[in-house]
């Protein structure tokens, strides 16, 4: 039976994967992952053999039509993304809605993603939080931070090395610099890491030790 399953890789450590997402691998028919090179790793660590094509931002409208063809075909298909869960921050939404219009089973195995566990570990409220993925890097940044000033469930973000210390200090504007804040980085990975404090020390942490890695930014509202 056709069906466009979403599978969630590691985000670090290879363990990290479900063993029904690999039974799930090793079954279908293809595989579209973001990154064919990235995602070679994990499924020769598995064996999986299954044929794997690219799908990624800059050619998933091109391919849309072709892979509801096949779906149609009755072919079942795997979309895997480079880390974490497919469209969360990275290509899955357009290709789920394109299955849902044109009536096609879609089903997404639960497995990793970056912002829970940075979330749960950070000892701020979670029972309602509101996801908010990376930051407009130009336009729209200042509307986006006003509008989060009034926010009032703990915020997650994704951020890079490169742009953390801007972030932070963008928050210390537009939030109470005494707002407690966790910043977990490389989870799963050998050097994984949480600074948990105020904005503020934040920033003077991160001034003393160079951004290295991934980070997911937990903020505490006003
Ligand atoms: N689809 C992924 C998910 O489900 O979490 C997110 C992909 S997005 C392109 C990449 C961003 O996720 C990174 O810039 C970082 O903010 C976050 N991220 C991914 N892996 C991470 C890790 N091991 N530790 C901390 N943050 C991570």
């Amino acid at each position: 039976m056709s069906k466009l399953f979403i599978v969630s890789t590691p985000i670090g450590n290879l363990g990290d994967i479900t063993l029904r997402s690999i039974e799930v691998l090793k079954s279908v028919d293809l595989i579209l992952a973001e990154d064919t090179r990235t995602s070679s790793k994990l499924l020769k660590h598995y064996n999986i053999d299954t044929v794997v094509e690219s799908f990624h931002m800059h050619n998933e409208h091109k391919k849309l039509e072709s892979i509801i063809k096949k779906l149609r075909d009755n072919r079942e298909i795997v979309l895997i993304s480079d880390a974490g869960t497919p469209g969360i921050s990275d290509p899955g939404f357009l290709l789920v809605r394109e299955c849902i219009k044109n009536d096609l089973e879609v089903e997404c195995l639960p497995g990793p993603t970056a912002f829970v566990p940075a979330l749960v570990s950070s000892g701020l409220p979670t029972d309602r939080f509101s996801f908010e993925g990376f930051l407009p890097v130009k336009k729209g940044r200042t509307k986006r931070l006003k509008e989060l000033s009034d926010q009032t469930k703990t915020m997650v973000f994704y951020e890079s090395p490169h742009r953390i210390l801007k972030t932070l200090k963008d928050f210390s504007k537009y939030f109470n610099d005494e707002s407690q804040i966790s910043i977990s980085r490389e989870l799963t990975k050998l050097f994984e890491e949480t600074f948990r404090g105020t904005i503020k020390d934040s920033i003077e942490h991160f001034e003393k030790t160079k951004p290295k890695g991934e980070f997911v930014i937990v903020l505490s509202p006003k």
